[in-house]
Parts: structure tokens; sequence; C-alpha cells
């Protein structure tokens, strides 16, 4: 036996061939094994219907939410497999999942529905393959490809569009000449897919290591769902600090991004605002002054679109704001940035920084790159040491502060405000004795 197939999967198979069905492997899992990769879901297919497939299973756990669809869900004791029956779908009218389906009993029918023929490919139990639509050869190639006529295919589910570029991000394979031309052709079929549908896709798609090469091919297809990256896409900016335009820079940056997705994120949408905020000097030098704030407005519209949840998109908006911001390598300067920001998102700003200026002009850059290394080490000293950066780590509370004789109310917090400002400023040391003696004279003031 060539792959590493889980017993659970096993099981299921022998099960369904030993009461005469045919099952397979079939999609993904199959996929992954054949080009080394590990699969993280194992899918099955059989010529068993949904009520045989349950009788088959009966003394297992089973879940039947997608009986409609011809999916059993059997939980083995190594995780669940989803078990759906050969079919071929019907039109998704609500572009979420398609209207009905249609049971068949071949597995070349019910491959000949899926998206790509790499994902066309099925194994049975003595990992005998079958590969009608020549998936294999296209693995080998890295070639993502359209199961039959790929204008059709898009038509039919505009999803399969973002699958084809995501597969494409997070496999480095190119897209066949035939199947990119008609991405361009509909791609804007995307605006009637469900939203929800984009953004699994899209966040699947920034993980990819190959994301820019995609970025760079398919400006377009992303401009359906996000048309505010039109304007960025189209940039040019005449700046000694940049040797790309809008549209590549932001590529660069992102390639030079971990892959984290508040950070890609952040990164794709940084300089989204800069073509509503470009001047040109009389020496014909770009500016974009307030671009930030602009940006950090834009890509909060562009995050509600696609539904993202609303940490995520706090956490991204703050960082487009902030990521042109100075931030003095000196402690006292870090320390009142991670008071602003929060540890966390200090920490992320850096990395938007640092991929910010890996996409400019190097020469120019690279003492700031040097900058924000020393400045990310004396943070994480700052940490370690465990300097008082917020309120909460102050050696005094509201209690010492009422103690002190202010009454309650908001002069409580204000005293506190004042005496964090002069331990973050290194004015003084964040010590009880030291900043109990201060509050009478603070407290004076309000
Ligand atoms: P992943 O590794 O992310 O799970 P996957 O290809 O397995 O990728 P799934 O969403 O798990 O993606 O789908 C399983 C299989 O179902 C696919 O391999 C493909 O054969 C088929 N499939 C999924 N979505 C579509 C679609 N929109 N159109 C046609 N076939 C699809
Ligand atoms: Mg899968």
């Amino acid at each position: 036996m060539k792959f590493d197939i889980p017993s659970g999967a096993q099981h299921i198979l022998r099960t369904l061939t030993d009461m005469g069905y045919e099952a397979y492997l079939v999609g993904g899992c199959v996929r992954d094994m054949l080009q080394g990769v590990k699969p993280c879901d194992w899918d099955i297919c059989t010529s068993a219907r949904p009520e045989e497939a349950k009788i088959c299973f009966s003394r297992q756990r089973i879940v039947e939410t997608g009986l409609k669809h011809g999916t059993v869900t059997v939980l083995a004791e190594d995780g669940a497999y989803e078990v759906t029956t050969y079919r071929t779908e019907g039109p998704y009218s609500d572009r979420r999942r398609p209207d009905y389906v249609e049971f068949v009993s071949s597995l070349t029918s019910d491959l000949a529905r899926r998206d790509f023929t790499m994902n066309a490919v099925a194994m049975d139990l003595e990992q005998n393959i079958q590969d009608p639509f020549g998936g294999i050869e296209d693995i080998r190639a890295g070639l993502i490809r359209c199961v039959g006529e790929p204008a059709r295919r898009f038509q039919e589910d505009g999803l399969r569009i973002m699958r084809a570029l995501r597969f494409g991000a997070v496999f480095g394979y190119e897209i066949e000449e035939q199947s990119a031309q008609a991405i361009h052709k509909n791609c804007h079929i995307l605006k009637h897919v469900a939203v929800e549908r984009i953004n699994i896709e899209l966040c699947k798609l920034l993980a990819g290591p190959n994301v820019g090469r995609i970025l760079r091919q398919y400006p377009d297809v992303f401009c359906q769902f996000w048309p505010q990256l039109g304007p960025l896409a189209a940039l040019e900016q005449n700046t000694p600090w940049h040797c790309w335009g809008g549209w590549e820079h932001t590529i660069h940056a992102l390639e030079a991004a971990p892959d984290d997705l508040v950070l890609r994120l952040a990164v794709l949408l940084h300089d989204v605002g800069k073509p509503a905020c470009k001047s040109t000097d009389e020496d014909g030098v770009d500016h974009f002054y307030g671009h930030p704030a602009v940006s950090a407005q834009l890509a909060d519209q562009m995050l509600q679109t696609l539904k993202f949840n609303t940490k995520t998109r706090e956490q991204v908006t703050s960082l487009v704001e902030h990521h042109d911001v100075q931030i003095l390598c000196q402690e006292r300067s870090i320390r009142r940035w991670l008071n602003r920001l929060g540890t966390e998102a200090f920490f992320q700003l850096l990395e938007v920084k640092r991929a910010d200026n890996m996409g400019q002009n190097y020469e120019l850059v690279k003492g700031r790159l040097a900058l924000l290394d020393e400045i990310k080490a004396k943070a994480e000293e700052i940490i370690l040491q465990k300097q008082c950066v917020s309120l909460k780590d102050l050696a005094v509370n509201g209690l010492d502060v009422t103690a002190a004789g202010v009454s309650q109310g908001p002069a409580v917090g204000r005293v506190l405000n004042v005496l964090l400002e002069k331990v973050l400023s290194g004015e003084f040391p964040n010590e009880r004795e030291a900043l109990l003696s201060l509050i009478p004279a603070i407290a004076q003031n309000f």
C-alpha cells in the first residue's frame, strides 16, 4: 500500500464494498495524497443511495444533515467522514448550494460534476485509481484545469473561480490557459456568489505561498467583490521611495508578510486609500497625504462587504490606520505605543511596517528595516522585564487614589492616567511609594 489511509476511512470503504456497493475516496484527499500533502479531510463517494448507506452504518453514529444532498456523515473513532452518493448537481440559484441533486449510478458521472481535474480523481480500498479526466497528469504538470467546458462550469457556480485562484495560491499551480481565459471573461459572475463562500476561499487564498502571483494575474477577479481595489491596481506612484505602482507594491508587501490572516488582510488593504489621496508637487513627485485614514475607512467597508467578523475587522482597520505612524526607537516611545495599541497589535504593526517597507525601494528603506528590528528587540525586552505599559501594570490602583483623598468618580481615572503617563515617559519609576507621594499634587488639578 502506497498511501496511508486512516483506519476510519478504510473501514467505511470496506463496509460499503462488502455490502456490494462501489466506494471510493475522492476529491481533495486523493489530490493531496497524489501530490504528497497530508489530507485534512477525507471524502468518500459511493454507489449506495443515502438510505442504503444509512443501513450500512446503522451500528455507527451518523449525522443526517446532508441527507437531501446525498451525504451521510459517519462518525468513526478517528474522525468524521462524509459519505456521498454519486450525484450530479442542478443549478445554484441561491449561489450557495445546488437547487437539487440527482443521484446517478456511475462514478464517472459523479466525477464529471467536480470542479477541476485534480479534484476529480477517485481511489478505492486497494488504492486503484480512477481518473477519467486526466487529473493525475495535471497534478504532475501543476495545472488547474476545469472538468468540461470552463465557461460553462464557472457560470454554473461562480465560486469555482475563487477556488481556482485559491488552489493556485496554495499549491503554486498555474491555471490552464483556457480555464484562465474563462475566468477573466466570466469573473463578473462572482458578484452573484454568496459573500460567505467568497470569504472562505479568500482567507485560504491569502494564506497561500503563491498569493502574489495570483493577485498579479487576476486583479479583475478581486475587483468583482472589492471594486475599491480597482484604482489601487491602476495607481502609479512617482516617488523616490517606490519602485513599483500601487498594485505591485501591495503584492511585494504581501509576499513579505507572515502567513497570518489579520496581517495579510492589513497588508493587502493598507494602501487602498492612496488613489483618493494622490497629489503631485511642482517637481512631479507624488504624495499621498492622509491615505492611512482613508485606507482604514475603505478597508472597514470592504471587510464588512465580505462579512468578516468584528474582531478581525477592528484588528485589520487599526493596523491599516497606523501603518505609517512613526515609532521612535526609544523605550518611552515604545512603551507609549504598547500602551496605545496593546501588545499583540503593537507587534502586528511592526510586521505590517516591515512588509510595507519590503515592498519599496530596498536600498532606500533598508535603514528603516534595521530600525524596526531594533524596536522589536527593545519591545520584547520591555515585555520580558514586565515594565509597566498599561493601567493594569501600574503599581497603584483606584483604591489607592481614593484612599489618598480623591473622591470617587472620573477624577480617579484621570489621576491614574497622569501617573501612568509619568511612568511610560520614564519620568518616574513604577514604584508604589513614589507614585503615592505624587497623588495629592496631581489631584489638586482636578
Ligand atoms: P480542501 O483541501 O480545502 O478541503 P477540497 O477540494 O477537498 O479542498 P472541498 O470543499 O472539501 O474542497 O470539496 C471536496 C470536493 O468536492 C472537491 O475536491 C471537488 O471535487 C468537489 N467540489 C467542492 N466544491 C465544488 C464546487 N464548487 N464545484 C464543483 N465541485 C466542487
Ligand atoms: Mg476537502
